[in-house]
């Protein structure tokens, strides 16, 4: 099979609701960084890009959790994501962002061709809608039952347990995660791609014809999607954040955030390239996207049958993705932060990129899950890395300078280049498996190589060689041999190992494929260091700490009270309140006297806060009262309600407070 010779390389856009953790690493920025590798190695005209997809449900609910702007949430986290990418190495041309100008107006032009094309249908629906928090409900914003699993917090898109692409009405028992309330319906229009009559004009014949191409996983996952049947899928929602759909009739309403998100690596490409079209539009590049399985139907379902019904675009050759990485032997979690995040490995092993990369290619979840463990990690860099690759290469090279002046000696016989025929074989056997997307094997093979060298080594013993007749002439053939041998290494494991290759490289002076007799070798320095077992336990203690934490917090919680009748709770009168005056009561350290303006009138009320504010912190604070509470006399003063705390299992306070600035009075309930 002939590689085509441009090629598009995308790698899924990270949501950017937080940094990036081994798992996502391994999903799909290693596999896509070294194909891209490779590629360049081989010399093809190479584009690869990524950016992060800043819209979404999940980023306006963390804006909300952390009293910040949407805006904020994003900000901070490209920064986090591009940086440690960047530090780790990872060669994108372009990584953009979904919020910027340029990708706006590129998903707005899409979305308007396929309404100008009538490719939509438009329908009104009856949408879940929060009453109180006056909103309707798309995707992430509700919760429920997975009616495929039965996994109690699968969301309005997506069972995150199963996989399971959902809508909001086939959840059992839905709630809204703004409230926790029980939604209720509400009309409202919307744009939707209709699935069903593109399965049989287009997907049911394009999906036949990757058999063949893409991994069996995907693939099956894709044949199981279109055996159901696809379903009309609404591609706007009644949201704020996201690309305004850019149709009359439309205001307040933003495309889909999977509708926008893959346009994103349109949007890159055209960011930083005036010839955008060749790279998209000519058939001659061939496109790839590396993703994780939780993303497969969009790449392989919703992407290419939007890119289908616009006309203008290439279709996707290869979708690789990757199933799921654990960690030691626990589903990786950002909420739990059961977790190894890439910034923090990076401080943590300053100068081990390359060992990450090792060793998360050695495991690479390429068609099943697979796990982490941090003793794995060291028992891989310290008995392959360190033992095998860095031991024989600095053999050579300390035998170079020892017995050949720290040149490359000469071979001119070309004597045992039966070894080196016999790397260059596996050398093509590395490309070619690449080219298959299977990097672990490919990854085995190149550390063959360094076997081989270390084999070849021991076989023939230099360091008895020289002292036999003729022995100079047949160690310089000896270490000609093992050098043209590291160089070869140096060159194939590019793609895995980058920094280690530019190291040899470096080391042994190389430009082209051979190394030339006479030229120059620098001293040897180590490539790889032991991972010693303090630092091992020091991640573990981390891991520990975090999962007991987790732990602590839930056991400290108090058990749920008895039940209540809804007439119970409606006897409480609770009302905002806003404390205009406050000050210490005499011989009372933790009192202090408040006067709460409650709208009707001004309440004295006593509160055993004294120890956690001062009472200047306190004017113009709101808080919910308890307005009906029987007075109690303290201290000679006759206290009228009860300001509502909240206390977490340290023991902090804070107030229970409207969400905003609100009239004192209001009900609450
Ligand atoms: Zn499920």
């Amino acid at each position: 099979m002939t590689q085509p010779q441009r090629h598009l390389v995308t790698c899924a856009l990270p949501y950017a609701n937080g940094p990036l953790h081994i798992g996502h690493i391994a999903g799909c920025f290693l596999p896509s960084d070294i194909y891209v590798r490779h590629l360049r190695s081989m010399g093809k005209d190479v584009l690869f890009v990524c950016g992060t997809d800043e819209h979404g449900v999940p980023i306006t609910l963390k804006a909300a959790n952390e009293g910040i702007t949407p805006q904020d949430v994003v900000d901070k986290n490209y920064d986090i994501i591009k940086r440690s990418l960047e530090e780790w190495g990872v060669k994108f041309d372009n990584f953009s962002r979904t919020t910027r100008p340029i990708h706006h107006e590129t998903a707005s032009d899409f979305f308007r061709t396929l309404y100008d094309k009538n490719v939509f249908s438009e329908q009104v629906t009856e949408q879940f809608y929060d009453e109180k928090a006056d909103q309707f409900l798309a995707d992430r914003y509700i919760t429920g039952e997975c009616p495929n699993c039965g996994f109690a917090e699968a969301y309005g898109d997506q069972c995150e347990n199963c996989g399971t692409t959902l809508s909001p009405k086939e959840l059992i028992n839905p709630k809204s995660a703004l409230t926790g309330n029980v939604p209720v319906k509400k009309e409202t229009r919307n744009w939707f791609l209709p699935l069903d009559k593109l399965q049989s004009e287009f997907l049911n014949d394009w999906v036949a014809t990757k058999k063949e191409v893409w991994k069996p996983h995907v693939f099956g996952q894709c044949m199981s999607w279109l055996n159901d049947g696809l379903k009309p899928r609404a591609m706007t929602r009644d949201l704020n954040w996201g690309v305004p759909v850019p149709v009359e009739g439309a205001e307040g309403k933003v495309m889909y955030v999977w509708f926008d998100a893959p346009i994103g690596y349109i949007s890159a490409t055209k960011e930083i390239r005036d010839d955008w079209k060749d790279w998209w539009q000519n058939p001659e590049t061939e496109m790839t996207h590396f993703l994780g399985k939780d993303n497969i139907v969009f790449h392989t379902i919703i992407f290419p049958a939007m890119l289908h019904a616009h006309g203008d675009y290439n279709l996707p050759t290869h979708v690789p993705a990757n199933e799921f990485l654990n960690l030691e032997g626990q589903k990786l979690s950002t909420s739990r932060n059961h977790a190894v995040w890439l910034h923090e490995y990076l401080e943590d092993f300053p100068g081990k990129e390359d060992e990450l990369r090792y060793v998360l290619t050695s495991i690479m979840p390429e068609s099943k899950d697979s796990d982490f463990s941090w003793s794995d990690f060291q028992a891989r860099v310290n008995n392959e890395l360190v033992a095998i690759v860095g031991n024989w290469v600095n053999r050579v090279m300390v035998l170079s300078h020892k017995f050949c002046d720290g040149v490359v000696p000469a071979n001119e016989d070309r004597a045992d280049y039966t070894v080196i025929e016999e790397v260059d074989a596996v050398v093509k056997r590395v490309d070619a498996l690449v080219e298959k997307f299977s990097f672990r094997e490919a990854l085995t093979e190149t550390i063959n190589i360094a076997r081989t060298g270390n084999k070849y080594l021991q076989d023939t013993a230099p360091w008895h060689a020289i002292k036999e007749e003729g022995g100079q002439k047949r160690v310089e053939e000896i270490l000609n041999v093992s050098l043209q041998l590291v160089a070869r290494f140096a060159k194939v494991c590019e793609a895995f190992l980058p920094n280690t290759s530019q190291k040899i490289s470096a080391m042994v002076h190389l430009s082209g494929a051979e190394l030339k007799a006479g030229g120059p070798l620098e001293k040897p320095s180590l490539l790889f260091e032991k991972i010693e077992d303090e630092q091992i336990q020091n991640q573990l203690d981390k891991l520990e700490a975090q999962a007991s934490a987790n732990q602590d917090v839930r056991e400290k919680l108090e058990p749920i009270k008895p039940t209540i009748t809804f007439d119970d709770f409606t006897k409480l009168d609770l009302r905002v309140g806003t404390i205009v005056e406050a000050q210490k009561v005499k011989k009372a350290d933790k009192l202090l006297q408040l006067l709460v303006d409650i709208g009707l009138e001004k309440r004295t009320i006593l509160s055993g806060i004294a120890q956690h504010f001062s009472p200047e912190d306190l004017i113009g604070k709101q808080a919910v009262v308890v307005t009906n509470l029987a007075p109690r006399k303290m201290r000679g003063v006759e206290s009228n309600g009860m300001l509502l705390m909240a206390e977490n299992t340290e023991g902090e306070l804070v107030f229970v407070s409207p969400e905003k600035e609100f009239l004192p009075g209001a009900i609450v309930r």
